[in-house]
Formats: structure tokens, C-alpha cells, sequence
């Protein structure tokens, strides 16, 4: 197998007017291809902050990110921007959908960032991409604030899809729906996984780990192993103090 992700030690430091905030204090993971790890931790303990910088949307203070094989220290801020879109799908609590495009339309704007897809092949990769994610044709060109959130999401993961990346990463995907419609976005990651795509999702739900490979744990900003965070519950319940 070959890794995507090989994290190493990785440290963020936010310097604001109030001081420093340290919100990751020495991740280390690695991600196989076809690989669906789940990353869970309470809120505040920095999921976000890793789910930024291994999407390249930021860079840490400090630790080495290598993304299939490649230094993300060395490359340039264009470099990152080519391979934010043409090797990373993202998908968001928020959806962050276009509401008043069609879902076509959602689905076939990173194609058209896409230095890879010639114009003449953009319809067909959208439709493919829809079609992966059970999205029925008579909702093509509908605009996505006509959806159900479920839909919503599944198209979101279209987009994602759509460029063919190395990585998908989810921050909270099942945050803003339903019990049943989360069931179906989780199967419908898990199938992406079982189909050689590599899935990095990032929440606080237990249930989530049940459809991913593995689980990580974040806490305060350094992570945990499944066994390790096992530990830390337990030594929090033999205090009384267990919470999350
Ligand atoms: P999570 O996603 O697990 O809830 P975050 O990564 O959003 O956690 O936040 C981790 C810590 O970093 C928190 O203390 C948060 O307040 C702080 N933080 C997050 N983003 C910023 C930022 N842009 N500037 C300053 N502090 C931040
Ligand atoms: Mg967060």
C-alpha cells in the first residue's frame, strides 16, 4: 500500500491580539490509499486546524507533511492551490453549496479550475460523478436549495469526487443531518473507500467510527491512539470527571 498521508510531528501555533493559541501540539498519522480513518476528539482540540492543513489550506508552525510523497513545506502557496484542486476533494458540515446554481452546475465548477479536463469533458465527469453518489437525473438541473440536506451533501461529495482526487476530507459531514440521511452519507463513504478512494473524516458522532477503518483521537491538540484515548476515558471516569 502507499501512503497518502504521513504527518509527522506536526505543531500549529495561532498568534492573535490575545496570544498565542498552540491548537496542535504534535499530531502524527499516517493514511494509507483506500484507507477511511475516522478523527475524533472533543470540540476545541483542534480537528479543524488539522483538517485545514492537510487540506493545504494552511501551514503548520512547525512538523513535516508529506501528501503522496511530496513535501508540502516545499512547495510554493500556487503549488498548494494547484493540488488543493486537483488532489483533495473537500466536504463541509456546511455543505457550501452554490444555492441558487443547479446541482450540474455545483458539481462542474472545479472542473473548470481544472487545469487536467478539457471543457468537452466537464458535462460527462459531473453526470459520472452524480451518478456515483445516487443523485436521480431529474434533479440535475435543479437549482441545490431546492434539495433535502441529504441531497445536499451527496452532492457536495460529487463535487469532491469529480476531479478524481487522492484525498477526501470531511470536517463534520453528518453535522447537519438527520439520524437516517447521516447512515447514508456514512455508507456512501464507506463504499468510496471500499473503492480505492482515501477518506479522512473529521467529527464528534461515535457512530461515524463504526462505518471508518480506524479511528484517531485529538485531544488538546496531540493525538491519540484508539488505546491511548481508552486510557485517558478511563483515567478521567476513576476521577469522576468523564464528560465527552
Ligand atoms: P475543533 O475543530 O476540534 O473544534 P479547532 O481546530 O477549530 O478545534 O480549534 C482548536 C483551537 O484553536 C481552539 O482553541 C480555537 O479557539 C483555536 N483556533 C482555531 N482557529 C483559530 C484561528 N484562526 N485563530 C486563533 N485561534 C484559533
Ligand atoms: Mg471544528
Amino acid at each position: 500500500m502507499s501512503r497518502v498521508l504521513d504527518v509527522v510531528n506536526l505543531h500549529r501555533i495561532y498568534e492573535t491580539k490575545a496570544g498565542l493559541t498552540h491548537a496542535l501540539r504534535g499530531v502524527s498519522l499516517v493514511v494509507e490509499r483506500g484507507e477511511f480513518l475516522c478523527i475524533m476528539g472533543p470540540s476545541g482540540s483542534g480537528k479543524s486546524t488539522l483538517m485545514n492543513v492537510l487540506g493545504c489550506l494552511d501551514r503548520p508552525t512547525s512538523g513535516t507533511y508529506r501528501l503522496e510523497g511530496l513535501d508540502v513545506a516545499t512547495l510554493s502557496d500556487d503549488d498548494l492551490a494547484e493540488i488543493r484542486s486537483s488532489r483533495i476533494g473537500f466536504v463541509f458540515q456546511s455543505f457550501n453549496l452554490l444555492t441558487r446554481a443547479t446541482v450540474l452546475r455545483n458539481v462542474m465548477l472545479p472542473l473548470v479550475y481544472s487545469s487536467t479536463c478539457p471543457k468537452s469533458e466537464r458535462l460527462e465527469r459531473a453526470v459520472r460523478a452524480l451518478v456515483a453518489v445516487n443523485i436521480p437525473e431529474e434533479l440535475f438541473d435543479h437549482r441545490s436549495n431546492e434539495l433535502s440536506g441529504g441531497q445536499m451533501q451527496r452532492v457536495a461529495i460529487a463535487r469532491a469526487l469529480v476531479n478524481d482526487p487522492a484525498l477526501i476530507l470531511a470536517d463534520e459531514p453528518t453535522g447537519n443531518l438527520d439520524s437516517a440521511t447521516s447512515e447514508r452519507v456514512l455508507s456512501l463513504f464507506r463504499k468510496l473507500a471500499d473503492a480505492g478512494k482515501t477518506v479522512v473524516l473529521i467529527t464528534h458522532d461515535p457512530e461515524v467510527a463504526m462505518y471508518a477503518d480506524r479511528t484517531i483521537y485529538i485531544r488538546d491538540g496531540k493525538s491519540l491512539t484508539a488505546e491511548e484515548e481508552q486510557a485517558h476515558v478511563a483515567a478521567l471516569q476513576a476521577r469522576g470527571q468523564y464528560a465527552n
